[in-house]
């Protein structure tokens, strides 16, 4: 879920689907908390905690040795580049990607700006906010800004959504944009005019169709022409329906991003918040795998390059299989 992914970015440990009976236990008693793992241990040994203890000194080494070299670009024995960006939900987070080693932002989750407050946020706050996150990048570094990706899971204070049957399979993503233009139109030109502050490109989630595509590239245009400014353009790969249609997609599009959390809920027909299924969630799944290589064909065709956005990227037994595809 975000909130999983959102306490991720923070080493906010955090364990969902837990038995109710841990309310029993008084504040102050000892646990051992391993969400890698996704246990918790009540009231350790004295020996169960030393082996934590060590677990965590030797992670923290190997935290400070990766640092060593987190500036080095991420190539493979032969001789392959794949660029390493950061997935980043604010400026805060920006600085700390650039002191990581990250080579650019594959994804700004822009809802930061929407939510936790009660009204839709101005002009001036948008820019201010954009321009803060492409200076801190810096010119070399681009930012692929993911415009509003609300509805489904994530809803807005201001912004009255029906009680729908199936949130995840209604106004959800740049389906809100669609029926609501004034406010995705205000977050394009936010962008636009921030861009003169590093290296923005412009991403739509949730696209599932060419029209959809075509409706919120047209608003793009007219307000490029405006502004005198031009960026790239891309999509979310995270319905099927845009992996299976990936061909047509790459001769409209300046690049692809895989969501791979929604792919793969789409694609299994598994509900991502699901406690009870979460563990379903396979992105390796080979139907998942099968639509990431559609993807990446298609826009290899074109000329077109594809990241991946999803947190399957940063999962070490994907990663060999996502570098060769
Ligand atoms: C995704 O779906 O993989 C993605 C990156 O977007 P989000 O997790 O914000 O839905
Ligand atoms: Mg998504």
């Amino acid at each position: 879920s975000h909130a999983a992914i959102l306490a991720g970015s923070l080493n906010i440990p955090y364990l969902v689907n837990v038995p109710a009976s841990v309310r029993q236990y008084d504040n102050g008693t000892d646990v051992i908390l391993n969400t890698n793992k996704g246990y918790m241990l009540v009231n350790p040994t004295g020996e169960e905690i030393a082996r934590t203890v060590a677990r965590q000194e030797r992670a923290a080494a190997e935290h400070e040795e990766a640092l060593k070299v987190a500036d080095q670009p991420a190539v493979t024995q032969d001789g392959h580049h794949v660029e390493i960006a950061a997935n980043i939900a604010n400026q805060d987070d920006a600085e700390k990607a650039v002191k990581l080693g990250a080579e650019a932002v594959g994804l700004l989750r822009s809802e930061f700006l929407y939510m936790e407050r009660a009204t839709e946020p101005t002009m001036d706050e948008q820019v201010k906010a954009y321009e803060g996150i492409l200076g801190a990048m810096g010119k070399d570094r681009p930012v692929i800004i993911r415009t509003l990706d609300v509805g489904g899971d994530k809803p807005l204070a201001y912004l009255p959504l029906p009680r729908e049957e199936n949130p995840f399979l209604g106004e959800r993503g740049v389906r809100i944009g669609i029926n609501r233009p004034a406010m995705l139109r205000k977050q394009i030109r936010a962008i636009l005019k921030a861009a003169h502050a590093g290296h923005a490109r412009i991403m739509f989630p949730m696209i599932s169709s060419l029209d959809e595509f075509r409706a919120v590239k047209k608003l793009v245009l007219e307000e490029q022409e405006k502004a005198g400014v031009t960026v790239e353009v891309g999509i979310m790969i995270e319905v099927p329906s845009a992996a299976l249609l990936a061909d047509h997609f790459a001769k409209e599009v300046d690049f692809f991003s895989i969501g791979t959390n929604d792919l793969t809920q789409y694609t299994l027909a598994v509900d991502r918040g699901h406690p009870k299924l979460a563990a379903r969630i396979d992105g390796l799944h080979p139907a998942v795998l099968r639509l990431i290589d559609m993807t990446v064909k298609a826009a290899n065709k074109e000329g077109k390059w594809t990241g991946i956005c999803g947190s399957l990227a940063s999962d070490p037994n994907a990663v060999p299989i996502l570098v060769g595809l």
